[in-house]
């Protein structure tokens, strides 16, 4: 039993279609953005959260808490910025 466990594969044979998607891999490099802020280190006055950033994890709520509190770091230093208090 053991060595059958230990054996089983599951062949992958294909992927669902992009619309069945539940979050997208790719998009801007963390390595082009501030990670204490969420702006970008090539474009001053740009804040960056959520899913257009680098970042994907397994379905579960990670996703979403991601969007969640990047979109607050961005958000929080987007406004301090626009009140020149950053
Ligand atoms: C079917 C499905 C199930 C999911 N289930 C889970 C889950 O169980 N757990 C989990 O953690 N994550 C889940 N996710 C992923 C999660 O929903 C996303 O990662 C998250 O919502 C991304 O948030 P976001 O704000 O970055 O982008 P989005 O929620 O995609 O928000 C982007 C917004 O920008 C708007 N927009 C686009 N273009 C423009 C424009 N030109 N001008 C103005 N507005 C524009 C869009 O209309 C949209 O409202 C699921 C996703 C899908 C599709």
């Amino acid at each position: 039993m053991v060595t059958t466990l230990k054996n089983f594969t599951l062949p992958i044979t294909g992927t669902r279609p992009l619309a069945e998607a539940i979050v997208t891999a790719g998009g801007i490099s963390l390595k082009e953005v501030n990670p204490k802020t969420l702006g970008s280190k090539l474009f001053t006055n740009l804040f960056i959260a959520g899913e257009v950033l680098d970042i994907n994890g397994y379905t579960g709520g990670y996703n979403l808490q991601a969007a969640f509190s990047s979109g607050y770091v961005a958000g929080e230093n987007a406004g301090l910025l626009a009140e020149g208090k950053e």
